[in-house]
């Protein structure tokens, strides 16, 4: 054994020896009441947090923290309260807009509500999105709320029975993420006609299984009432169907056909803003 071999094994031997050592004394330690109390590893840390405690949560800083996170807690709840009292006496307007995306009407309402910083909801037609991809794109990156009105707006095949509803829901859905991107979802749905009359709760029933949520109106400006309707007209329709209401889900048209709809767009914000009316749109999920 070379001397360096033998070195080694004294190194060995040593610390095999101490920790033999250390094993005999725990051994001992546990035997003994007083130490086997303190080698229960739960009891020191229960020890330790009893000190720690003492030491530092109870110091008078950490106390004075407590006492301010408290009061701010006090004071979020309060102005929580305080909303939504707010909201209960508030009178909220919904702009909805049918039909589109058109390739000149929806720009153009685009550029007012942007201006007006107004949010709106936009229940389009799956063909036309089809045609006016971009327009689409436009709505919702400017933050509009976009719904579904069926793919083909054809009465006589959408209501001829629920699947045919339904696939047309189904392959606008597919529009919209091509369009807009996979992520894109959106229950929103206005019943092309509006959800009125007993044929149509089988169709309600069914689109509200799927998860879709249906909106209706309570207000109007009259646009599908007739060709090219003045914007006098328009404007005195949506005072009279607005009337007193706290909540007005507005429908209107945003076809290139509904040019005075445009038109009187400005005018129709201003009177709700001068009654006291806030602008939100429907969220989509
Ligand atoms: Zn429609």
């Amino acid at each position: 054994m070379s001397r360096g071999e033998k070195e080694k094994m004294k190194r060995m031997r040593k610390r095999i020896g101490i920790v033999v050592l250390i094993i005999l004394a725990f051994g001992i330690f546990n035997l003994i009441p007083s130490f086997s109390k303190y080698s229960n590893s739960a009891a020191i840390t229960a020890n330790e947090m009893e000190l720690i405690d003492g030491m530092i949560f109870k110091s008078p800083v950490i106390k004075r923290l407590e006492i301010d996170l408290d009061n701010r807690a006090k004071e979020i709840e309060a102005e929580k309260q305080r909303q939504l009292e707010l909201d209960k006496n508030k009178k909220i307007a919904y702009l909805t807009f049918d039909d589109g995306p058109s390739l000149k009407s929806t720009p153009k309402i685009l550029d007012i509500l942007k201006e007006n910083d107004v949010p709106a909801t936009f229940f389009v037609l799956g063909s036309m999105a089809e045609r006016n991809p971009e327009t689409l794109k436009r709505v919702h990156e400017e933050g509009h709320s976009i719904g579904h009105h069926s793919y083909s707006h054809n009465y006589n095949y959408i209501y001829g029975n629920p699947n045919n509803f339904m696939a047309e829901l189904k392959k606008t859905d597919d529009l919209f993420k091509r369009i807009l991107g996979e992520d894109f979802n959106t229950n929103l749905l206005r019943f092309p006609g509006g959800q009125f009359g007993a044929k149509k709760n089988e169709y309600a029933r069914i689109a509200k299984k799927e998860g879709y949520i249906s909106h209706n109106w309570n207000a109007l400006n009259g646009d599908s009432e007739g060709h090219n309707m003045s914007t006098n007209f328009l404007l005195n329709r949506l005072k009279s169907t607005v009337g007193n209401q706290k909540e007005v889900v507005i429908l209107m048209h945003d076809t290139d056909a509904k040019a005075t709809t445009v038109k009187s767009l400005q005018s129709s914000i201003d009177f709700l803003r001068n009654n006291g009316y806030e602008f939100r749109r429907l969220p989509e999920n």
